[in-house]
């Protein structure tokens, strides 16, 4: 496929409102696609280069591309700054300026596919070190003197990493279902097959070589991170035995970072619960799994903790969180030790274990990690009584861990969801809603009276309806920020700001400013109410918001860990509000 007839898609993409009629353009042109060109479509059409964890970050500096523009039309660089401050978007400056002047085209310029433009922007990409700047340069300018107006904005924009044309994974995953078999059903596979690799273009790939059958025996992959299980939440102890009816395992819930361990002989892969290699965080993690885990082949999981392996006491998540840094990792090793606390084993030696029972699968794990020190599985105890359950709890809490997370024995492992398999229970605050809320940043407020200086008074926020694939509002947040956090958001979020509501959110209020879902903050409430004005879960007019929110900032006010898609689903809303009413009736 030429680059320029994508482009042509994208410009369709970017005017419709509608995510059926979305889905069916995609398909259409899902149709149109090669096989050897579907990876790299659907990557270009996400706007990265690879998923997540392949480390292969977009992302060309707003100077480089000025330069890049400056020569491709031969105007002076303040001329693009004066049109870039203008439209806000370097896509648009592009565009309007090949528009307007007579280009200098090279000679043998001819129509590329999305295939050269893809494999260009990926040499772009790994250049580094002396010269490197004058080459992008040179590469970009090459690029864009080629194109027509339209497919240079869309190539500056992906050059930049802000492709953002408005779909998530699940869409794309649904008109890659329409496109191959004419129906939407197909999807659950593909989301099964997706679940279990965390890579749109792989899937693509698998479903054009080897069509449904490919998708339907798609297998755990080493160094393919498998998106994680979720645990859900209830109220109260009694809830927990209900759900789980008979004997269950309680772990404990340990505050730190998730790790999924990929081992294949002597390498080692480290992934976060957001699917990015973190392999250089924890060397002494990876080091300790080369050397005393014996096993050829495994992929396990656990949640890395500062601990002090003398006292056998948790230090707190500020403690951990000192290891997220790119220098002086070896330092901290020595001052902030952290053990590793494994709770699942996902795939031993060429078998994946995610359809074994979790007993089997612990069983198997304790088995794997006899004689390894920094590493070890997670204390649990089995019971099917409240009195123990909230026992093991107390403990828990008193040692200085989160809470606990209940699983069920015969469960198998679910791959990206949230199921009643795993059941968290964290300390509750009286008056507070026990666990905190992950929400999407969509909007902001221009900060009026004493806040008028840092531009920002707060925030448009709401969760994830996966269903619809949709942002619906569930709340306006004001408090819990300094000073600093707000300039600092402020600058953050001006980067993907949108003229007007985004595609993929739902809502009824308006914000001074509409902003792409990208970003998450986690708040507190202290109860979820009723609401005509939020569309969380709206149905007959009425939906569902919080009461009382606040940010909570653990040192950062957005969740780097987590992606927009990651922010608490409408259905854990509705759920939460079912749970509270529940034992608000007990209580009485
Ligand atoms: P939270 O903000 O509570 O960590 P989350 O959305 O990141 O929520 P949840 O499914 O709500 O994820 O909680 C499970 C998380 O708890 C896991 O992602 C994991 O990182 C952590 N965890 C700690 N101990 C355990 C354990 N024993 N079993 C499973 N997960 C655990």
């Amino acid at each position: 496929m030429l680059f320029s007839e994508l482009a042509g898609y994208f410009e369709k993409l970017e005017a419709i409102s509608s995510r059926l009629e979305m889905i069916d353009i995609l398909a259409e042109l899902f149709r149109k696609v090669k096989k050897e060109e579907i990876s790299k479509t659907i990557y270009v059409m996400q706007g990265v280069l690879a998923p997540p964890f392949a480390n292969l970050k977009l992302g060309v500096a707003d100077k480089i591309i000025e330069d890049a523009i400056a020569l491709s039309v031969n105007v002076p660089k303040h001329e693009i700054e004066k049109v870039y401050k203008k439209l806000g978007d370097l896509g648009l400056t592009a565009r309007q300026l090949l528009e307007g002047k007579s280009k200098i085209t090279p000679i043998g310029a001819r129509d590329r596919s999305v295939i050269e433009i893809y494999d260009t922007m990926t040499k772009i990409s790994s250049l580094s070190g002396k010269g490197s700047k004058d080459m992008k340069i040179r590469l970009l300018s090459n690029l864009i003197s080629a194109s027509s107006p339209q497919e240079a904005k869309f190539i500056v924009r992906y050059a930049l990493g802000k492709l953002r044309l408005g779909f998530g994974d699940y869409t794309i995953l649904e008109a890659l279902s329409l496109a191959s078999t004419n129906e939407r059903k197909f999807r659950q596979e593909l989301e099964r097959a997706y679940n279990i690799c965390s890579d749109l273009g792989y899937i693509g790939e698998i479903l054009y070589s080897n069509g449904e059958e490919g998708i339907k025996h798609m297998k755990v992959t080493l160094f393919k991170p498998i998106r994680p299980a979720l645990a859900e939440r209830v109220a109260t102890f009694h809830q927990i035995i209900d759900k789980m009816g008979g004997n269950f395992a309680v772990e404990q819930k340990y505050d730190g970072f998730r790790c999924q361990i990929h081992k294949k002989g002597d390498e080692i892969k480290i992934y976060s619960r957001n699917l990015d290699e973190t392999t250089s965080m924890f060397p002494d993690i990876a080091e300790e799994v080369r050397k005393n885990i014996k096993e050829k082949e495994i992929i396990f999981e656990g949640e890395a903790i500062a601990f002090n392996e003398d006292t056998g006491e948790f230090l707190p998540f500020q403690e951990t969180i000192q290891r997220k840094r790119v220098y002086g990792i070896q330092e901290k090793i020595k001052q902030v030790p952290l053990h590793l606390f494994a709770f699942d084993l996902l795939y031993l030696n060429g078998e994946s274990y995610l359809n074994k029972e979790y007993s089997k699968r612990r069983e198997t794990l304790e088995h794997v990690l006899k004689g390894v020190n920094l590493i070890s599985p997670a204390n649990r105890i089995l019971t099917g009584s409240e009195k123990e359950l909230e026992r093991f709890f107390d403990e828990s809490i008193e040692n200085g861990l989160e809470g606990i997370v209940a699983k069920s024995l015969a469960s198998h492992y679910i791959a990206g969801a949230r199921k009643f398999t795993w059941i968290k229970m964290k300390r509750s605050y009286r008056g507070e809603l026990s666990d905190t809320i992950d929400l999407a940043i969509i909007g902001y407020y221009i900060g009026k009276g004493s806040r008028t200086e840092f531009g920002l008074g707060g925030l448009l926020c709401a969760v994830y309806n996966k269903k619809r694939d949709m942002y619906e509002t569930v709340s306006k947040i004001g408090t819990g920020f300094s000073e600093a956090e707000m300039a600092e958001l402020k600058k953050e979020l001006d980067q993907i700001k949108s003229n007007s509501k985004p595609i993929r959110v739902d809502a009824i209020i308006k914000p001074d400013i509409w902003i792409e879902p990208k970003y998450i903050i986690k708040v507190r409430a202290d109860e979820i109410t009723k609401s005509p004005t939020h569309t969380c879960g709206m149905q007959n007019g009425i939906g569902y918001a919080l009461r009382f929110p606040r940010l909570i900032s653990d040192g950062s006010v957005i969740r780097k860990d987590k992606s927009a898609e990651d922010a608490t689903t409408t259905d854990e809303i509705i759920n939460m509000f079912k749970q509270q009413k529940l034992s608000s009736i007990k209580d009485n």
